[in-house]
């Protein structure tokens, strides 16, 4: 397909006719879009990029691509307690398949409608399969998080059953079946937008949890200038997961990535808002942890002891089999 048409598709299904938010002014077709940003409100811009066999196996169903490039930005601007508003699709792709752009377009197109995100541009190469894209949100002019503010006492709050993503790569490289649960969670991660939103003015800290819990966890006691101790008996728990040893687990579950849940972190007098928070956002959370003075992150088992990761926890799940490495 010449690469006017495969814009023009692309359009048709992830931004038809109609569809585009008045707070578009150009979109799609001319040089670069115009857009509309209301006074007293932020943008807030991030960008990611998945190259195949680096960030999703060689194979990854088009659909679910399409859907993950989009939700792995969403993440990104639920993190930030961002509203979705517009983003940008620059493609490269390998060859022409037209039914590999539709199928790829229709994963995207679900989940900007579901979130309320408008395709305003891109640019499309020929070349190794990446899909980047960029999203912008908007938020209140004083309302945004960030990772800086973890203070000593604050509870650390992880959303969902992180490590589901990394058991069901760790399936796959084995050339085995996913539980079902599991591989939805690698393929279809769904953007924890209202929880980000509910946590605004609420939480001290927060991220998104893209490289594993303990990882990203640990970029907000060294932007924070604290510390941490996370109780691994009340990680969150999946029955895909309940199987597995104990040290085995809690290496998926701290290192594995991919989880696209929060963790954020809130003073302890606030924990009794958790149960509402967590209604009103439809997803489970659970409290893993406190945060202390000093740095550095302790992860203590349920016997009192010490455990310690792997540091290259990544590798297991992955690593040669064409995905997991990241940068
Ligand atoms: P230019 O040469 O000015 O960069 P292009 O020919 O690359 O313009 O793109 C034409 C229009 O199509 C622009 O509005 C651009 O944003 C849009 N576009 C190009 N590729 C994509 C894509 N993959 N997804 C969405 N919009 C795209
Ligand atoms: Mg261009």
């Amino acid at each position: 397909m010449p690469e006017f048409d495969l814009i023009r598709r692309l359009q048709e299904i992830v931004s038809p006719p109609g569809t585009e938010t008045r707070d578009v002014r150009v979109g799609i077709g001319d040089d670069a879009a115009v857009l509309e940003v209301l006074p007293g409100r932020r943008l807030v811009l991030c960008v990611d990029t998945l190259v195949e066999a680096v960030h999703f196996p060689q194979g990854t169903a088009p659909r679910a691509l399409g859907h993950k490039a989009l939700a792995v930005n969403l993440s990104d601007l639920a993190a930030m307690g961002a509203d979705p508003a517009w983003f940008l699709l620059a493609m490269t792709l390998p060859a022409d398949d037209d039914a590999w752009l539709d199928d790829f377009a229709r994963g995207m197109a679900v989940l900007a409608a579901e979130t309320g995100i408008a395709l305003v541009g891109g640019d499309t190469t020929r070349g190794k399969l990446t899909v980047m894209v960029t999203a912008a949100g908007l938020v209140e002019e004083d309302g945004w998080l960030e990772r800086n503010g973890a203070r000593p006492g604050d509870r650390i709050v992880v959303s969902g059953v992180p490590g589901r993503a990394a058991n069901a790569l760790a399936a796959l490289a084995r050339n085995c079946e996913p539980d079902s649960g599991d591989r939805a969670a690698l393929e279809y991660p769904m953007p924890r937008l209202a929880l980000g939103r509910a946590l605004r003015g609420i939480a001290t800290a927060c991220i998104d949890v893209s490289d594993g819990l303990a990882g990203d966890l640990g970029h907000i006691l060294d932007q924070s200038g604290v510390g941490a101790t996370l109780d691994l008996g009340s990680l969150p728990l999946a029955e895909s997961l309940a199987g597995l040893a104990d040290e085995q687990r809690w290496q998926l579950q701290l290192s594995g990535g991919d989880d696209y849940e929060l963790c954020f972190t809130l003073p302890a007098a606030r924990t009794d808002e958790l149960p509402e928070i967590a209604r009103s956002a439809d997803v489970a959370l659970t409290v893993i942890g406190e945060v202390r003075e000093g740095g550095g992150l302790g992860l203590v088992r349920p016997d009192g002891a010490e455990f310690v990761l792997e540091s290259a926890g990544y590798e297991h799940f992955g690593a040669g089999e064409g995905a997991g490495e990241r940068t």
